[in-house]
Formats: C-alpha cells, structure tokens, sequence
C-alpha cells in the first residue's frame, strides 16, 4: 500500500517567515513543497498539503490538518534565518524527538541535501513545536538553507530541481515509493527487484529486514513458493534498481534517482 505524505509550506497569507531583501519564507517554501510533492506522485507516493496557495493557517491549524487528512507522515519545509545576514548557512531538520523513523527521515534528507551542497548542521530535537507536537505522525521540520544567507539562497536558486528531488528521494528512501503495487492502470510493465535474502524461516527474513529498515533502507518481505524473499525497492527502470544495489552493497551512502 502506498503511503500518504502531508507536505505543509511554513506560514503563508499575512504571515510571510522569514524576509530578506524582499524576499519572503512563505513564497520560497510554497515553491519548494510543491515540486517536491510532485516527485513524490511520480513515485506513487500520495500527496496532500496543508496549503497550495498564499494563505495563512496557524500551526495548530496546520496540524489539525493533517491529523484530519490520515497521512502516514507530516512533512513541513521552511527556510532559517539568524540575527546577523549572512553569518550562518545550511539546513537542518527538526524533530520531536530523535528516535524512530522520523529521525531516518531527516537524516537522510540532511544528507541528500548536503550532497547538493548545504552545509550540514543535523537533526535537532524541538519537542514544543507544535506541528511537530500537535500532529498524530511522525513528523518532520525541514530548514531548507537560511533566507538571510546570500550563499544559501544562490544554492537554492540554482539548485532548485536537485534540491527538491533530495528531499523528495530523502523520503522515498525512508518509507519506499509505492511504484511497486501494480498500480500502473493494469500494465504489467517488469518492475526490477533488488533482493536481499530468500529464507524458508519467516524468522531469519523478519531478522534481515530490520536490521536493513533500521538502516533507512525500503525493505519488504514476499512469500513465493514458501520461500520468504526480502527486497529492498521495485524499480521500472533498470538503472535505478542497479544503484540499490550499489547502495546496499557500499551499506548505503550513495544516491540512487536522479532526473
Ligand atoms: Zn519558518
């Protein structure tokens, strides 16, 4: 089954964010959120957002929105900013609190999006924040650069398209895409699977696939011929089913889509 993803844009309406030079948080993060939750609809994942236009919710608002909507996750993409312009750079990601899938999550989009080129600065515990506190998911605070970083904002301008497909390869990387549950209007196009491990023990197949779940990986166990199969990824294109493997093989640091 496919899973459901909430993406919320930061602020909105009368509530711009951040600013710098005129340039306003709410209408950097709206741009954001919705490319990325296009790249997660052409990996199957569903998509709802708190907002797709300029207007204003309060967080509690915006959780109850997702609370209401039965997403499986809650994704909420701002931009930092500091005291002093230009002191401070990079992205961070914030959570309730360090533990369980929400923190793979934002693990693995600090390290796409340090691959595009931020710096850094890691997961952060913020256990009052209430899109974080108030929504039922798990639930994640993206920090996509500092609006008042000159440097930031050249990376985001000009890396728009690898920024969003990071955080959008961040989140498929952790929860799977749902590509490969035969829902492609009945074509049965061949999906490529990466196997890990075939067990005629249900047990020894549960055991590999947390060890590779706990390491962020997609995995998912069938049943085929009494055999206990566990896969990580079901991939069209044969390309990208090559680059899980890869990523399995080097335990997992290298990126795996890229358009
Ligand atoms: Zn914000």
């Amino acid at each position: 089954m496919a899973y459901t993803v909430i993406l919320d844009a930061g602020h909105g309406g009368e509530d711009f964010g951040a600013t710098y030079n005129g340039r306003k948080e709410k209408d950097d993060v709206l741009r954001l959120v919705k490319r990325v939750g296009e790249i997660l609809e052409e990996n199957c994942v569903n998509v709802e957002y708190t907002r797709t236009t300029d207007i204003y919710n309060t967080p509690f608002e915006k959780a109850q929105i997702g609370n209401n909507s039965g997403a499986d996750f809650f994704v909420s993409i701002h931009r930092n900013a500091y005291f002093t312009p230009n002191t401070t750079k990079g992205v961070e990601t914030l959570v309730f609190n360090d533990e369980g899938i929400k923190a793979r999550m934002a693990r693995n989009i600090n390290r796409r999006l340090a691959d595009v080129g931020f710096v850094n600065r890691g997961v952060v515990n913020r256990p009052n924040l209430v899109v974080l506190k108030r929504t039922k998911m798990p639930a994640i605070l993206i920090e996509a650069g500092f609006i008042d970083s000159d440097e930031d904002n050249a990376l985001f301008d000009e890396n728009f398209e690898e920024i969003a497909n990071a955080i959008a390869q961040g989140i498929i990387e952790t929860i799977g895409g749902g590509c490969n549950n035969n829902n492609n209007n009945g074509n049965t196009s061949k999906l490529y699977r990466v196997q890990v491990g075939a067990f005629r023990e249900r047990k020894n197949a549960d055991d590999l696939l947390m060890d590779l779940r706990r390491e962020g990986f997609p995995a998912f166990i069938i049943l085929e011929n009494g055999i206990y199969k566990v896969q990580a990824g079901a991939f069209a294109v044969l390309d990208n089913a090559v680059k899980m493997e890869e990523r399995l093989r080097n335990t997992g640091y290298d990126t795996f889509i890229t358009t």
